[in-house]
């Protein structure tokens, strides 16, 4: 870590000049302390789940705000966009009944628990707003496969907003909502999804093993895909071409972004902002300093169209060839 230290004050930003945002994925107070370590522009994922699975019983809504309270205090300006619970699935609480599930992943997880509990949601978004009072709010709802989906949780958002001016409640002075990309069908729907969302963050670990029907966790089948193939990246590239044309805020926030050959292969089919763990911010960022996005967009021009099932080797020989630090 302590080689890329230096890096820390320098851009983020091609040898050909195009800048590239690097946000960090969080779940603990203390991740927070990565942003000025980093140099981070903020924190792109922040797991709201965490604090909540590791207590024995569910944090009220004054907890939950003084927490909020805290992680915002802790990025000093900074933005942070909190994911609403993604909880259920392998993610269990102890405190909330969980029936086993053949399918935990595709199961009764994350938004759709919400939906059928809006209690817990609204008393996550209270806190979200109590804590960002005065300040900005961007709330990025899991696991939405239909536009009635987000239709549904941002109308509780709007309802607890309401609740807060009614009471009299300072409210955020900015709030922006959007969504996680994990379902491969929601990038169907963009066309009614895209004018009501002010940003749309790709989780590629679960978008990647629903596009390829490859359970994330079983060993047995690791390596088996790449989300190195031309099978995501066309997927992925389709995905930036519509935000662009809507001017829909775009992140990368699954493990692809925090590789090196991987984020290269989304800066070449357009990604312009990616977060992950602090620790693949100071490689990411010497690859973003060394690469140029001209020549990566015609090399990935071709392979997209090849018939590998990864083209990771590909890439690595073009960065070796072309000196770009992966
Ligand atoms: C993802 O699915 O890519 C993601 C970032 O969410 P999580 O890893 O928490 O499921
Ligand atoms: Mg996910």
């Amino acid at each position: 870590l302590q080689s890329y230290r230096v890096l820390r004050d320098m851009a983020s930003e091609t040898r050909d000049g195009v800048p590239v945002s690097l946000l960090l994925n969080a779940g603990l107070l203390a991740d927070m302390n990565h942003l000025d370590e980093t140099g981070a522009e903020g924190v792109g994922l922040y797991r709201t789940e965490i604090p909540f699975m590791m207590r024995a019983t569910y944090p009220d809504v004054a907890a939950q705000t003084e927490f909020y309270a805290r992680v915002l205090d802790a990025a000093n300006g900074r933005p942070v966009t909190f994911r609403t619970l993604d909880i259920g699935g392998d993610k269990a609480l102890p405190y909330l009944h969980n029936v086993a599930e053949e399918n935990p992943a595709m199961g009764w997880r994350a938004t759709r628990i919400a939906l059928d509990r809006p209690a817990m949601l609204r008393h996550q978004l209270r806190a979200l707003i109590m804590a960002s009072a005065g300040r900005d709010l961007a709330v990025m709802f899991p696991m939405i496969a239909q536009v009635s989906e987000f239709e549904a949780a941002k109308r509780l958002l709007d309802i607890e907003l309401a609740r807060a001016s009614q009471r009299g409640e300072p409210v955020p002075e900015t709030i922006r909502s959007g969504v996680m990309l994990e379902v491969p069908a929601l990038a169907m729907q963009f066309e009614n999804l895209l004018p009501m969302v002010d940003f749309l963050s790709v989780g590629s670990n679960d978008l990647v093993q629903f596009l390829f029907a490859s359970d994330r966790g079983n060993p047995r089948l690791e390596g088996r895909y790449d989300a190195l193939s031309p099978a995501v990246l066309n997927f992925l590239k389709g995905i930036v071409e519509e935000c662009d044309t809507r001017a829909v805020d775009l992140t990368v926030c699954g493990e692809m972004a925090g590789d090196p050959v991987a984020a290269m292969a989304l800066i070449g089919i357009g990604y312009r902002r990616l977060s992950m763990s602090p620790a693949n911010i100071g490689p990411v960022k010497a690859m973003i300093r060394s690469m140029a996005v001209n020549g990566m967009v015609e090399y990935l021009e071709g392979l997209l169209h090849a018939p590998h099932p990864s083209i990771r080797r590909h890439l690595r020989g073009f960065a070796r060839d072309h000196g770009v630090e992966v």
